[in-house]
C-alpha cells in the first residue's frame, strides 16, 4: 500500500480476529475460507506464505501464467538498504538469530528481528527504519526468494528435513538451503558449520566468491585462519590479527555442544561487525532460552521433566539425547516426515529406558526401536504422557519431550505440544 500497490489477501483458512481488524483498519480487501481463483491468477505478483507448497493447484496455475510468486522476505527486501544478517540451516536457526540479535541490540545497533520469529519483515520495513535486520529464513522461504542478498549469511548445518516437500529428493533441500549464498559478492560473508559432512561436499562442488568463515567444535580451521574454533575448554573467534575473541565454553549462556555451535556462528557474524568485544562476551554468557527448545521445565520427586517440542527432527532429537545424563523417559513421535530413525538407535540403546509415543500412528517408532527398548506405550494426549512417563520413571531419571516429528496430528503447532505438556507436568 504503501508503495502504491493495490493489495489483496486470500486465505483459504479462517484469519485470526487480530489480523482481520489490521486488514479492515486499513481498507485492504481480502477474503477468508477460500481462494478466488480469477482474481488471484490476474494479479501481477504473488507474495505466497512459506507455508503452501509448490505443489498446490494455485500455484501451478500461478507459474502456468508466468505470474511471479514471491516470499515476503523477498519482497521487503526490494524496499530497504539495512544490512541483512540471515541465518538458515535445518536446526539452530531460531537459537542463533535470537542470539545473534541480542548481541546486536546490547550493541546498540538499530536493528529488527524478522523472518520465522519476531515481526513481518515487510511491516517493519514499511513502519520503521532499522539499519540492520536479523532474519530467520526457512528453506521454503528460500525458495522464493531471486534478488535478495543476505550481506552476511549464516548456515547451521543441513540433515534430512521437510523431504516431502522436495519430493524426497535430499539435493534439492541441501540446493534451497544454499540459495542462502544467492546474490553474494566477494564483499559479502558467509559463516556456516564446518564439521557438518553434507556441507563440506555441497561447498566442494561450488565457487563460492563470498568470504568464508568457518567454525567447528574441533581444533583446526578449514580454509584459513578465519572463523570460529575451539582449544581445551575455550573458544576463540578469529577475525583477523586485531580482531580476536576467547572465551570458556562454560561461560556462555547455551551449554551442550549443538549450542557451542550457535555461539559460535552468532559471535562470528558480531565480530565482522565489529562489535565490541566485551558485548558480544557479555550478550553470550546472559542471554536466556527459548522455550520449547531443550526448556527445563520442573522436578517433581526428584524426576526431571525437559521440554523439547521444538525438536521436530530426527537430527534435533540427537542432540537432545546425546545432552542426557540420566536414565531417560522419552516421549517421541507425531507426524512423520520421512523420517530414519537408525542414527538415534545408538543413544537410544544406551540412555532410554522406556518409550512413550505420542501419536496416531506409532508402528514407524516401535519399529525402530522394539530390540533396545522393552518399554514402548502408545498414547494420544499430552495428559497421558506425563502421567505414564511419571509412573515409569524413578528418582533420578529425566523425562524427554522431544519428538523427532511434527506436531499436527494431535497438535495445533509445537508450541501447543510444549505447552500441554508443560501444564501437564505442573498438575502432577
Ligand atoms: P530451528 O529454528 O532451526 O528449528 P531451533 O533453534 O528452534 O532451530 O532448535 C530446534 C531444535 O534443535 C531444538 O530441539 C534444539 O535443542 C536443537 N538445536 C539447536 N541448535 C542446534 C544445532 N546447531 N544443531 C542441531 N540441533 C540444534
Amino acid at each position: 500500500m504503501k508503495q502504491g500497490f493495490e493489495v489483496f489477501l486470500s486465505d483459504k483458512s479462517p484469519l485470526k480476529e487480530k489480523y482481520r481488524d489490521e486488514l479492515l483498519r486499513r481498507n485492504i480487501s481480502f477474503e477468508e475460507g477460500s481462494h478466488d481463483e480469477s482474481r488471484i491468477l490476474s494479479a501481477d505478483l504473488v507474495i505466497k506464505s512459506p507455508g503452501i507448497p509448490e505443489k498446490a493447484p494455485l500455484i501451478a496455475a500461478l507459474r502456468n501464467k508466468n505470474i511471479p510468486v514471491i516470499s515476503e522476505i523477498e519482497f521487503a527486501a526490494r524496499f530497504t538498504n539495512a544490512t541483512k544478517v540471515c541465518i538458515t540451516g535445518s536446526n539452530g536457526k531460531t537459537t542463533t538469530t535470537l542470539l545473534t540479535y541480542h548481541i546486536l541490540k546490547n550493541a546498540g545497533l538499530n536493528v529488527g528481528l524478522g523472518g520465522n520469529v519476531g515481526k513481518s519483515f515487510a511491516w517493519q520495513v514499511a513502519e520503521q527504519e532499522f539499519d540492520y535486520y536479523v532474519l530467520e529464513l526457512s528453506s521454503f522461504q528460500l525458495d522464493g526468494m531471486y534478488d535478495f542478498k543476505a550481506e552476511i549469511a549464516i548456515l547451521t548445518n543441513i540433515t534430512p528435513d521437510h523431504l516431502d516437500r522436495y519430493e524426497y529428493e535430499f539435493q534439492k533441500y541441501i540446493d534451497s538451503k544454499f540459495r542462502i549464498l544467492q546474490n553474494q559478492t566477494a564483499d559479502d560473508c558467509f559463516i556456516f558449520f564446518a564439521d557438518d559432512p553434507v556441507i563440506q561436499a555441497e561447498m566442494q562442488k561450488r565457487k563460492i566468491p563470498a568470504r568464508l568463515f568457518p567454525y567447528t567444535l574441533s581444533e583446526k580451521l578449514p580454509f584459513g585462519d578465519q572463523g570460529a574454533f575451539t582449544h581445551g575448554e575455550s573458544f576463540t573467534v578469529h577475525i583477523n590479527q586485531n580482531n580476536t575473541l576467547t572465551m570458556k565454553m562454560t561461560e556462555l549462556a547455551l551449554q551442550g555442544r549443538h549450542n557451542l555451535g550457535n555461539s559460535m556462528a552468532a559471535g562470528i557474524a558480531s565480530r565482522i561487525l565489529e562489535l565490541r568485544k566485551e558485548i558480544v562476551r557479555d550478550s553470550l554468557e546472559n542471554f536466556e532460552n527459548v522455550e520449547h527448545r531443550l526448556e527445563f521445565v520442573s522436578k517433581v520427586n526428584g524426576i526431571n521433566f525437559i521440554n523439547d517440542s521444538k525438536a521436530t527432527n530426527v537430527n534435533s532429537t540427537w542432540y537432545a539425547l546425546e545432552s542426557m545424563k540420566t536414565p531417560t523417559i522419552w516421549i517421541a513421535g507425531g507426524q512423520d516426515k520421512g523420517n530414519d530413525y537408525s542414527e538415534l538407535q545408538e543413544l537410544v540403546r544406551n540412555k532410554v529406558k522406556a518409550i512413550v509415543c505420542l501419536t496416531k500412528d506409532s508402528a514407524k517408532i516401535r519399529k525402530a526401536f522394539s530390540k533396545d527398548v522393552d518399554t514402548i506405550i502408545d498414547v494420544e494426549t499430552a495428559e497421558q504422557a506425563v502421567r505414564v512417563s511419571y509412573e515409569l520413571s524413578r528418582e533420578g531419571d529425566t523425562v524427554l519431550l522431544s519428538p523427532a516429528c511434527a506436531s499436527f496430528d494431535l497438535f495445533e503447532n509445537y508450541e501447543d505440544r510444549g505447552r500441554q505438556f508443560k501444564a501437564a507436568v505442573r498438575r502432577l
